[in-house]
């Protein structure tokens, strides 16, 4: 190599494994005898809500799933829309149930997620499902962190006994990504907002998982050279989307990367797609 030369990372393509995902779930399909329906609730009119909500049920539709939207007024009190999980439920033909969060002020979206039968949980937030998790017994997984280990596995690095370090510990992303992690025999830091020196503990990750909600929050300083760097963050800088990762920086440094847009993000409507079949089939079986 010319000295001084920079190495680039490889960039991994989260809308081609996206695809993979999707493939696998058509052909999983090909092979039931019956279609898996998913209903993907909303309650109120938040835009960003609507448009995830519509993108679910339409790549449910696109892929053979009984993809519905069911929509409530923003009013709706919260024993009705409780009532409305339990009427799911029961419904032999739903195998997923999504509620879309977040909701309006009246309420807990705690109670909503404990009222959906952990069998169709597809978002896997159900306690039930979280404790399966962390137990490393079979559970319906987060989506978002279910596509960050399948972005990783791409990678065809081992992950086994790698030094993995998750900057977040939220429980949609960063406590299901350690626990995932952790399953696959990693060492598994958590970092958070009172983590102490928390660029010497990311540059000890073979493995970085960024979940964080801050632009350019993880420099090139803090990455190990030659470290698998995966950004989950979703921020909007001067009206484009950003990650968390100081992208340009740290590819000079990571071995692979993901990128702010079109790499974690594509992921979690996949995977949500692989959870309804799972759900479908142990359910039915
Ligand atoms: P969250 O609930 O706000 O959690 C953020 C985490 O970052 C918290 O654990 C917080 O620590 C930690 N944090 C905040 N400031 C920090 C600092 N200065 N130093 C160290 N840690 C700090 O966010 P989330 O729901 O996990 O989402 C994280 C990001 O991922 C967001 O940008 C979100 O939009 C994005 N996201 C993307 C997808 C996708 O499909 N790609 C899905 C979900 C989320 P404390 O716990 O100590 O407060």
């Amino acid at each position: 190599m010319v000295e001084g030369a920079t190495v680039s990372a490889r960039v991994i393509d989260g809308k081609a494994i996206a695809s993979q995902v999707e493939a696998e779930v058509r052909e999983a399909l090909a092979k039931l005898p019956y279609k898996p329906g998913l209903v993907a609730v909303r309650v109120g009119n938040d835009p960003a809500s609507e448009v995830y909500v519509r993108n679910k049920a339409r790549k449910a539709r696109e892929l053979g799933i009984r993809g519905d939207e069911l929509v409530f007024d923003a009013s709706i009190a919260e024993a009705d829309l409780l009532a409305e999980v339990q009427r799911l439920n029961s419904d032999d033909n739903v195998d997923g149930i999504l509620v879309q969060l977040p909701l309006p002020r009246q309420i807990d979206p705690k109670k909503v997620i404990k009222a959906i039968d952990p069998r169709k949980d597809v978002d896997g937030f159900h306690p039930m499902n979280v404790g399966l998790l962390h137990l490393g017994q079979p559970s319906l997984v987060p989506c978002t962190p279910a596509g960050v280990l399948r972005l990783i596995a791409s990678t065809g690095t081992k992950i086994e006994g790698a030094r993995a370090v998750v900057i977040g510990r939220s429980d949609i992303v960063g406590k299901p990504v350690a626990a995932l992690l952790l399953q696959q025999n990693a060492t598994v830091t958590i970092c958070h907002s009172r983590t102490r020196n928390l660029a010497s503990v990311v540059r000890e990750g073979d493995i970085v998982v960024a979940a964080i909600g801050k632009p350019k929050f993880v420099t090139a300083e803090m990455i190990k050279p030659g470290a698998i760097v995966i950004d989950v963050g979703i921020n909007r800088v001067d009206g484009k989307l950003a990650g968390d990762v100081d992208f340009e920086r740290v590819r000079e440094i990571a071995s692979w990367i993901t990128p702010v847009p079109g790499g974690v993000g594509p992921m979690t409507i996949a995977m949500l797609m692989s959870n309804t079949v799972t759900a479908a089939k142990v359910r039915r079986r």
